[in-house]
């Protein structure tokens, strides 16, 4: 049976060297994002495989960009909440070294929502950002919803791009995704485009099928983690899904932080369950 002992929890991250957290959409949840899977999940109004994944997109563009304006603009009014800003905070050596005095941390995290770089720009403006000798203090593994790529393989320009709207076509759409009835007649060439060549553009999030970012780098830190915290995630999409037994099969602990007793993460040490904007600041104590 895994503890939720928050002082035994304390303990261990005291004693841990190499601390990584992998975060999924309940981190966003209460910022008002709706997740995938678990309560209120957006799964339930949409089928992920229908709308994220690159033949989606090829076959119908405006229906994909739909759901992604749709996405931008609920993380556009959206704040970063509790737990982001304590996982923030946790990243700054001076503030974690408190609880756990020679520990290295960084947060892996699925989600595609901007919310965790905002937490960081306004704890670091504060506190000061960890200094570049760290290891990297966040890996978005699923992309950015406000990446925006040209689909143009001759091009490839990538821009960040918070407009809202993305453009003139898709204003007011995300009320059609409200209600579940997607305008399939949107003409391509109203899309977002890219402005360097003209091509189409695409948002620049990973979709199944496709490979997530800094796969190397992430493996290495997962390799070497000996403690993972497993923050607001279903475990149901891989990679991210494997790394925390990975971490367990090395020895390291594995503490799970979740709305739902999931069962997901067999095996874990602790398990917190619960908003993880309360659980979170709690058991880290910073
Ligand atoms: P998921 O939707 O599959 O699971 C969400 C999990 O969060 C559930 O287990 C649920 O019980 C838990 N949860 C809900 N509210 C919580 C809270 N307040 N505190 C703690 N836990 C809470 O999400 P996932 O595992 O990240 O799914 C994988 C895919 O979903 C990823 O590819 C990710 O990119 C994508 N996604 C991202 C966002 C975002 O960027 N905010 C939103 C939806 C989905």
């Amino acid at each position: 049976m895994p503890s939720t002992d928050i002082d035994a929890f304390k303990h261990l991250l005291g004693t841990s060297k190499h601390i990584i957290a992998v975060a999924g959409a309940g981190l966003s949840a209460a910022s008002g994002i709706p997740t995938f899977r678990g309560a209120g999940g957006m799964w339930r109004k949409y089928d992920a495989m229908s709308l994220a994944t690159p033949e989606a997109f090829e076959q119908n563009p405006s229906l994909v960009w739909q759901f992604y304006h749709y996405r931008r603009e609920a993380a556009l009014k959206a704040e970063p909440n509790a737990a982001h800003l304590v996982l923030s905070k946790f990243s700054i050596p001076d503030i974690r070294h408190a609880v756990a005095p020679s520990s290295s941390f960084t947060l892996i995290t699925q989600n595609v929502d901007n919310l965790s770089p905002r937490a960081n720009e306004r704890v670091f403006a504060k506190h000061g950002a960890p200094p570049a000798s760290e290891p990297p203090h966040i890996f978005e593994m699923h992309g950015r919803l406000f990446d925006v790529n040209c689909t143009n393989p001759n091009c490839e320009h990538t821009e960040f791009n918070t407009a809202s709207p993305i453009c003139e076509a898709l204003k007011g759409t995300e009320k059609l995704v409200e209600e579940q009835h997607l305008d399939s007649d949107l003409p391509v060439d109203q899309l977002p485009h890219c402005s360097k060549c003209g091509a189409l553009t695409r948002p620049g999030v990973v979709w199944f099928g496709e490979i997530p970012h800094d796969l190397h780098r992430i493996d290495k830190l997962v390799q070497q983690a000996d403690l993972c915290l497993v923050v607001g995630t279903s475990s149901t999409v891989y990679p991210a899904a494997g790394y925390a037994v990975e971490v367990a099969e090395n020895g390291g602990k594995v503490a799970v932080f979740n709305a739902e007793d999931t069962g997901a993460t067999e095996g874990a040490d602790f398990v917190f369950v619960g908003p993880c904007e309360t659980t979170l600041p709690k058991a880290l104590g910073i």
